[in-house]
C-alpha cells in the first residue's frame, strides 16, 4: 500500500508541477509581460492547462484511488494519508468528468479574455469585451452541464470554489444578511458622510508600498517565502509552500487603495505559507475554499486592519512616514476615514457595510445569465437598474460599473463572487472563536503585536489547508455550523460605535 501511495504521490506532484507553471507563466501576464506576449502566453497556459489534466484524469490515478480505498478505510478520516486520498478521489471524479479539451478551451479563452478586458476597460468599451463575455457564458454552462442531476445551473460552479454551498443555501444566508444590512446602511447613508479628505492627499507610491510591507511582515507574512508586485487587480498566487507571492495596485492620491489591498492578499498568502509542509505539491496543500480563504484576507484586512486597536499602534508611525499629510489629523479622524460607509461604485474600495450588497447584485445578476433570464448584451442595463435599486445610485460609466472586476473575464461567469461575502460572515465567526481561545489578543493588537492571532490561525485553519471541506472547519473551529450572527454583532458593535446607532 505504501508504493502505492508513492505512486500517486509522484503522479500528483507532477500535476502539480503543471499547475505551478502555468500560475507562475499568469502571475507574469499579469505583472511584467510586455503585451505583445499575450497571444503566445494564451496558448501556453492552454498547453499547460491540457497536459495537467490529461495527466490527473488519466486511468493511472483512477487505478491507483481504487487499490488504495481499503487503506484509506482503515485509517481515522482525519489522518493525512486518507484526506490526501479522500480529498483527491473527490476532484478527480469531478475532473474525469470535464473533457480535455473543454478545459483547454477554458483557460486559453480566459487569458485572451483578460487581455482584452484590461484594455477595453480603460476605453470605457463594453462592445469589445461583448463577444468574449458571450463565450465565457456558454463555456460556463458546458462546464455546469458535465455535471447533470444540479438543482441550479450555478451549483457546479460554486462546488468547485466552495465545495458543498449551492445557489439555495447562499441565497438564504444570503437573504438573511440582507435583512439586516439594509437597515444598516439607511440609518448610516441617512448621516452626513464621514470625511475621508485626509486619505485623499498625494501620497508617494514608494512610501506606501513600504509602510504596507511593514505592516504584513509583522502580522506573519515571511519575504522569504513570498514577494508583492505591482498589478491591475490584486491578488495572491503560490507556486509552492515556499513561494507564495501576492500583488497590489497603488493610487498617490488615494491611501486606502493599496494599504489594504496588501493587508487583504497578505491574508491569503499567510493562509497559504501556513499549510503544514508535509503537503507540499500534493492537493491538501491549499486553502479549502474560497469562502474560507476570503474569511482569512478580510479578517486581516478589516477585522484587525481596520479596528481602533490596531491603529493605535500604527498610526504614529504611518504619521511619520506621511507627516506632512497626517500630522493634524488626529486618530479619531482617521479611523473613521478608513471605516467611512457610503454607497459608492467600487466594489474592492466599498466599507463593510455596503461591500456585501456589491456582492450579492453580482451573484444575483451571474445567476440570471446562467438562468438564460438575462442577454450578456443586456448587463450593463441590468447592473445600472440593480445598481439604483441597492445602491442608490447609477454609475456614470462601464469602466466603474459591469467592467470593474477581472471576474466574468477570466474565461468563466458564475461560482466565484459568493465567496467574498462568504468570507465576511466566516471572518467574524473564526476571530469571536480566537477571542475566546486568547482574551488579550485586542491588547496585542494594540501593541502591534500579532503572534498569538497569526499562531492560532496557523494551528486551527492554515496548517490543514485543504484537509476538512470549509463546513467541518467552521465547526471544528467555532464548535458551530456557518452563522451570521458573529458578523452581524460585529459590524452593529463597530459602525454603531462610530455613527451612534441604537
Ligand atoms: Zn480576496
Amino acid at each position: 500500500m505504501e508504493k502505492k501511495l508513492d505512486q500517486l504521490k509522484q503522479r500528483l506532484l507532477e500535476v502539480n508541477d503543471l499547475n505551478a507553471a502555468a500560475a507562475l507563466l499568469y502571475w507574469d501576464q499579469s505583472t511584467y509581460m510586455p503585451p505583445g506576449g499575450a497571444p503566445a502566453r494564451a496558448r501556453q497556459l492552454a498547453t499547460l492547462q491540457r497536459l495537467a489534466h490529461e495527466k490527473f484524469t488519466g486511468p493511472a490515478i483512477g487505478k491507483l484511488l481504487d487499490a488504495l480505498r481499503p487503506y484509506e478505510e482503515s485509517l481515522p478520516y482525519e489522518s493525512d494519508d486518507a484526506s490526501l486520498i479522500r480529498v483527491t478521489r473527490r476532484l478527480y471524479e469531478r475532473e474525469v468528468k470535464v473533457p480535455t479539451e473543454l478545459a483547454a478551451e477554458m483557460s486559453r479563452h480566459g487569458a485572451e479574455s483578460y487581455q482584452v478586458w484590461t484594455e477595453a476597460r480603460p476605453d470605457n468599451d463594453f462592445e469589445r469585451v461583448l463577444p468574449y463575455l458571450e463565450k465565457s457564458l456558454d463555456l460556463s454552462r458546458q462546464l455546469a452541464d458535465c455535471f447533470p442531476g444540479y438543482d441550479h445551473i450555478a451549483d457546479p460552479l460554486i462546488a468547485y470554489s466552495d465545495y458543498g454551498m449551492t445557489v439555495a443555501t447562499v441565497a438564504q444566508v444570503f437573504g438573511e444578511l440582507r435583512e439586516h444590512l439594509v437597515p444598516i446602511v439607511q440609518a448610516i447613508t441617512a448621516q452626513p458622510p464621514a470625511d475621508d479628505s485626509c486619505l485623499r492627499l498625494l501620497y508617494a507610491e514608494d512610501q506606501q508600498l513600504a509602510f504596507g510591507v511593514d505592516v504584513i511582515e509583522r502580522f506573519g507574512y515571511d519575504l522569504k517565502r513570498g514577494r508583492q508586485d505591482k498589478t491591475h487587480h490584486p491578488f495572491e498566487t503560490k507556486f509552492s509552500i515556499g513561494d507564495v507571492r501576492i500583488t497590489t495596485r497603488v493610487q498617490e492620491r488615494f491611501l486606502a487603495e493599496a494599504m489594504f489591498s496588501t493587508m487583504h492578499e497578505a491574508g491569503h498568502a499567510m493562509y497559504e505559507q501556513g499549510v503544514n509542509p508535509a503537503y507540499e505539491g500534493l492537493p491538501l496543500a491549499r486553502g479549502t475554499s474560497s469562502g474560507m480563504h476570503e474569511s482569512q484576507s478580510r479578517l486581516w484586512e478589516n477585522v484587525v486592519g481596520r479596528s481602533r486597536g490596531f491603529w493605535v499602534y500604527f498610526y504614529s508611525r504611518l504619521q511619520q512616514v506621511f507627516p506632512e499629510q497626517l500630522c493634524e489629523v488626529p486618530l479619531d479622524v482617521f479611523y473613521k476615514a478608513i471605516n467611512k460607509v457610503e454607497r459608492s461604485l467600487i466594489r474592492t474600495d466599498a466599507d463593510e457595510v455596503t461591500y456585501n450588497l456589491h456582492v450579492m447584485l453580482r451573484f444575483d445578476l451571474e445567476l440570471a445569465m446562467l438562468e438564460g433570464a438575462l442577454e450578456v448584451r443586456d448587463l450593463p442595463d441590468a447592473w445600472r437598474a440593480r445598481f439604483e435599486s441597492d445602491l442608490g445610485m447609477a454609475p456614470p460609466d462601464h469602466r466603474d460599473g459591469v467592467l470593474q472586476d477581472v471576474h466574468w473575464f477570466m474565461g468563466q461567469i458564475g461560482g466565484v463572487f459568493q465567496g467574498y461575502t462568504l468570507g465576511n460572515i466566516i471572518s467574524a465567526q473564526v476571530y469571536e472563536a480566537a477571542l475566546k481561545a486568547h482574551p488579550a489578543i485586542p491588547d496585542e493588537i494594540e501593541e502591534g503585536e500579532f503572534g498569538t492571532l497569526h499562531g492560532w490561525l496557523s494551528d486551527n485553519i492554515y496548517r490543514h489547508g485543504r484537509k476538512f471541506t470549509a463546513s467541518e472547519l467552521i465547526e471544528r473551529v467555532t464548535g458551530q455550523p456557518l452563522t451570521i450572527a458573529p458578523y452581524i454583532r460585529y459590524l452593529k458593535t463597530k459602525y454603531g460605535e462610530l455613527y451612534n446607532l441604537r
